[in-house]
């Protein structure tokens, strides 16, 4: 029978091997991304027409439409026609929130859900070209032309940045940011203070518990910019509003609200 010593070396053994065998599998997975420009982001098929601008097949389309509208531009609240106009909620109209626009790729749910959890919780940075498009599609539907100039992702603290490895709001930014123009200000907001997990809390327990986590970097002028603060689910909005209010307080032209999905 095996020691417990030696089981507990075997098995860092095993896991450490693991995490290679995954960053490997990862690793091949991106290049073949690249490699295959023609290849649905989603399922990896064979496009019908590479080159044509297209990023995913006929049958992973539809699961990844942007939402044109039918939801409150302040909150997020989703109205049952998602073709509907964007209008603001009484709640907003009452209490308007501390950015002016908000908009989300798609609703928290089946394989848009599915990629969030698998490229956040499990690493798999293959992901970040479809959650790329998604944003971009999101911005091209909702923002574009509205004279906004900056990208700035909600951050992780150091150490689930370390643990994890990447900021899954930051990752998806690169690249279709510039050619849209605008700049990606990675450490535009820190979390200086590490905050327990939101699952499972209320909108006041979120609230306190976001409560001084972040600060705005100072040594950027923010006076002129037009801010859009990214993050990848949308809940009760407590993480933006924070992030917000800071943003606010150094004196931002403009701030908006880009988030990959909105849950229900
Ligand atoms: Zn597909
Ligand atoms: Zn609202």
């Amino acid at each position: 029978m095996r020691s417990p010593r030696r089981y507990t070396m075997w098995r860092g053994r095993w896991l450490r091997s693991r995490g290679v065998a995954d960053a490997v599998k990862t690793w091949s997975r991106r290049l073949a991304g690249r490699l295959a420009p023609g290849r649905c982001l989603y399922c990896g098929a064979v496009l019908d027409a590479p080159g044509a601008g297209e990023s995913l097949c006929h049958r992973c389309a539809p699961f990844f439409a942007p939402r044109p509208g039918g939801f409150c531009p302040g909150c997020g609240q989703l109205l049952e026609d998602e073709a509907a106009p964007l209008h603001l909620c009484r709640s907003c109209r009452d209490a308007p929130q501390p950015w002016e626009q908000l908009a989300f790729f798609g609703v928290y749910q089946g394989p848009l859900r599915e990629v969030i959890l698998e490229y956040k919780l499990q690493g798999r940075l293959g992901h970040t070209a479809l959650l790329a498009a998604c944003l971009s599609r999101c911005y091209r539907l909702h923002f574009a032309g509205g004279g906004w100039d900056t990208l700035v992702p909600v951050p992780l603290h150091r150490t689930r940045l370390r643990r994890r490895g990447f900021n899954q709001s930051c990752e998806p930014l690169k690249g279709w940011g510039a050619q849209e123009g605008l700049e990606l200000v990675v450490r535009g907001l820190e979390r200086v203070r590490p905050t327990p997990s939101q699952t499972g809390l209320h909108k006041t327990e979120r609230e306190h518990n976001m409560r001084d986590a972040f600060a705005v970097f100072g040594e950027i002028s923010w006076h002129e910019r037009n801010v859009l603060l990214v993050d990848d689910v949308f809940t009760t909005g407590a993480t933006l509003s924070a992030c917000a209010r800071r943003l606010c307080e150094a004196g931002v032209a403009r701030l908006g609200v880009l988030t990959m999905a909105r849950a229900e």
